[in-house]
């Protein structure tokens, strides 16, 4: 029967959603298939219509005993012969669904993974001819993920025993590692990889670069206003912070200044919470002011803006927190406020969701002490993170670890949303005796920090960002290489230039060229990080003693000045979603060519456009403006703040230049740790904001700053001025 017949039929939908129909297509064709689409796309359907159209069994394993029961539900309603098996039936009623089920009168089987441990289930089953098994929620396989559930690891071997004619892998979690995970973990065999509707056309993207919280405040203003006069009082909008003080101070500045709004974050209480989300919901409250916290469950259509007022800690998380936007259908905004400082705030963070050794050793201390081998030890992460002393996000990294080394097994859970645990412990080995791998801490580490640096390009990218958020989930749908989208900020600024199309300078194809013929001159790869610091003449640790800094393309992006390191980043970005260059985790991830970067390096194959445009002078300096610009305007509509007299503060020089900022603040510690004193002695933040405003080019001018004196002149005079020149 033809699929689209079936789709009309059974399941009465009239028409595939994107990329449905090749799914369904490639898990007919018998091929495993990992399939990524965002939550609400319709994975289940993904699953269950071809296992209407084969002839043997398809087993689901899904997570949440409540969401199968719906689908079980739902399926039955069709008229499919659908059923599962759980550990809230009786023995009876699971014995009955088991037999009706040898006998080939059901077509869909839902079970947890955790059943699969279950005595005897794997035997009753191993006879039945399985078409499809299907693996909903497939990320729980992966450590790196935050819903990481240890009886998903047992599947691949699953896998070996049951023999399906196919297996199927169903995920709204797009990142590389979790995407590999995956298919290592579960065996795939040369799976067809299908990422589809991650575009969101609806949706406008937007990014500004603004230097610290009085200019952030004065664009939320603006662009609150702005929305409120386009689609009046009543339009809701979301402002995520990166922390509770901040809604809360946000809050208060909104309410003076007439803007219905409300804080959210996990600090209030349930009640407050209820309240809060309630007026937002209801549209009584409009705006509603909020952590990540905020979010779960919320299915509010008619979101019109959604604004960030702090750098989130990865592309899929800002992605998810602005997808809430518009999901009416409706033409909606995504804008995106941030500044380097904000990496404090997200490096902060990241130290506080990895696990330390010391971590790693509290949580087993407290499983094991007391207890001997085959002892169950039950209740929630937030509990045994709590009794521990450790932070809960770290909980679930551990016990993978810990299950991983063969020190525990988890039992079948009932209640998964609380995060409730039973572990089983299989010995009760002394600290010293663990065998966990601790290689693994780090490495989780590596990662988070590669996924800020990921955003931060993000953030910073002169072209479309549709396409870049499109590119770094591996979904080809969307708007072409180079087409301007018209629906962000990068392809809205180049139409206003007049370019339907990009005119590229030659040197931007041979700085890509150069970035190619650097990462394949050397036999040991590198990073990220020094690979661009080299190509844009910058430091960084360790480079100095790198042959990259040797090499004939290092500092062939300098030429782009501010913008060079950001420009460098994104070519090495761009080239690895091209497929020209691949990142390795080696352990840590590294970056090599490939074949067709070879290609193009021995001019068998053009240089995409789109790239080269990332390395451009005019595109480079264009972006660059207008950044400025919208810093400038930020700046002259922030809320002004009296100032104490004496000492001039920084802004009243004019705008600082954050790259510089920063780079002015990397000089101060190395001098300082050059002289063994702490960095303050040697200058104040506010004169390095000083400095990086006014940006003096002689010695002359830079005694004029604030701060400076002859001693400090004589010091530090040379060094400073010969970042200034070359910065
Ligand atoms: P996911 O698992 O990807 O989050 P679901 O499979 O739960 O999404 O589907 C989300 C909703 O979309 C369900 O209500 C489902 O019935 C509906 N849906 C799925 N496919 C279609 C379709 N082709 N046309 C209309 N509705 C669909
Ligand atoms: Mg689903």
């Amino acid at each position: 029967m033809d699929v689209r017949a079936k789709l009309r039929e059974t399941f009465g939908f009239e028409a595939f959603r994107p990329g449905q129909e090749a799914i369904v297509e490639a898990v007919l064709e018998g091929r495993d298939l990992l399939a990524v689409m965002p939550t609400g796309a319709g994975k289940s359907l993904c699953y269950q219509l071809p296992a209407t159209l084969l002839p043997g069994l398809t087993l689901v394993v899904s997570p949440l005993i409540a969401l199968m029961k719906d689908q079980v539900d739902a399926l039955r309603e069709h008229g499919i012969a659908a059923a599962l098996i759980n550990s809230s039936q009786s023995a009876g009623e699971q014995r009955e669904t088991l037999e009706r089920v040898r006998a080939g009168e059901v077509k869909l089987l839902y079970v947890a993974p955790e059943r699969f441990g279950a005595a005897g289930f794997l035997e009753r089953i191993q006879g039945v001819p399985l078409s499809l098994m299907a693996i909903d929620e497939a990320h729980c396989i992966s450590q790196w993920g935050h819903q990481f559930r240890p009886d998903y690891t047992r599947l691949g071997e699953v896998r070996e025993l049951l023999a399906p004619e196919r297996l199927a892998g169903f995920t709204a979690t797009a990142t590389q590692e979790v995407r590999d995970d995956i298919a290592r973990e579960l065996r795939l065999r040369d799976p067809m990889i299908e990422v589809h509707g991650f575009d969101r056309p609806e949706l406008f993207f937007g990014a500004e670069q603004l230097a610290g919280k009085k200019l952030k405040a004065a664009r939320v203003l603006h662009h609150l206003g702005a929305l409120r006069e386009q689609h009046g009082e009543d339009a809701s909008a979301i402002v995520y912070c990166g922390t509770r003080k901040d809604t809360e101070a946000l809050t208060e500045l909104l309410r003076g200044k007439g803007v219905p709004a409300i804080a959210y974050h996990a600090g209030l209480g349930d009640e407050e919470r209820a309240q809060a989300q309630d007026a937002f919901m209801s549209g009584e409250t409009p705006v509603v002011v909020a952590t990540n916290a905020f979010g779960m469950g919320v299915d509010k259509a008619d979101i019109r803006l959604v604004l960030h007022h702090d750098l989130p800690g990865s592309v899929e998380a800002y992605y998810q927190e602005a997808g809430r936007a518009g999901r009416d259908g409706e033409p909606a905004k995504a804008i995106l406020l941030w500044g380097l400082g904000d990496l404090r705030l997200r490096r902060f963070f990241i130290e506080k969701g990895t696990p330390s050794p010391a971590d790693l050793d509290r949580v087993w201390e407290r499983l094991s002490t007391g207890g001997r081998p085959g002892q169950v030890r039950a209740g929630t992460t937030r509990e045994l993170a709590e009794r521990a002393g450790v932070e809960a996000g770290v909980v679930p990294v551990i016990l993978r670890l810990l299950e991983k080394a063969g020190h525990l097994r988890p039992e079948e859970a009932e209640e998964d949303e609380e995060g409730r645990l039973r572990l089983r412990l299989l010995d009760t080995a002394p600290r010293s005796g663990l065998r966990v791998d601790r290689e693994g801490l780090l490495l989780f580490r590596q990662l988070e920090e590669a996924r800020l640096e990921r955003m931060v390009t993000y953030a910073g990218r002169a072209l479309c960002r549709r396409r870049a958020l499109l590119d770094y989930f591996g979904d080809r749908d969307g708007p072409a290489p180079g087409e301007l989208c018209g629906s962000c900020d990068a392809c809205e600024a180049a139409l206003a230039r007049g370019g339907a199309t990009l005119e590229l300078s030659e040197a931007s194809y041979e700085r890509v060229r150069a970035a190619l013929a650097l990462v394949d001159s050397t036999d040991f790869p590198f990073g990220r990080r020094k690979l661009a610091a080299a190509l844009a003449g910058e430091d960084a640790p360790g480079l100095e003693r790198t042959s990259l800094v040797r090499h004939p393309a290092a500092g062939s992006f300098a030429c782009l000045g501010g913008g060079a390191l950001a420009a460098a980043e994104q070519v090495l970005d761009r080239c690895v979603g091209a497929a020209l260059l691949s990142v390795h985790h080696d352990p840590y991830p590294v970056i090599t060519i490939t074949a067709r970067g070879r290609a193009v390096l021995a001019g068998a194959a053009e240089v995409p456009g789109e790239i080269a445009a990332l390395a451009d002078e005019d595109q480079v300096t264009a972006a660059l403006d207008e950044a400025r610009a919208r810093e400038r305007a930020a700046r002259a509509a922030a809320p002004r703040r009296r100032k104490k007299k004496g000492a001039p503060s920084p802004e009243s020089f004019g705008p600082v230049d954050e790259a510089l900022f920063e780079r002015l603040r990397e000089l101060r510690s190395r001098l300082a740790s050059e002289q063994g004193v702490p960095p303050y002695v040697i200058f104040h933040d506010k004169h390095l904001a000083a400095i990086a405003a006014l940006q003096p080019r002689s010695e002359e001018a830079l005694l004029g700053v604030p701060g400076m004196g002859p001693k400090k002149l004589e010091k530090y005079g040379a060094a400073l001025l010969e970042l200034l020149r070359d910065g």
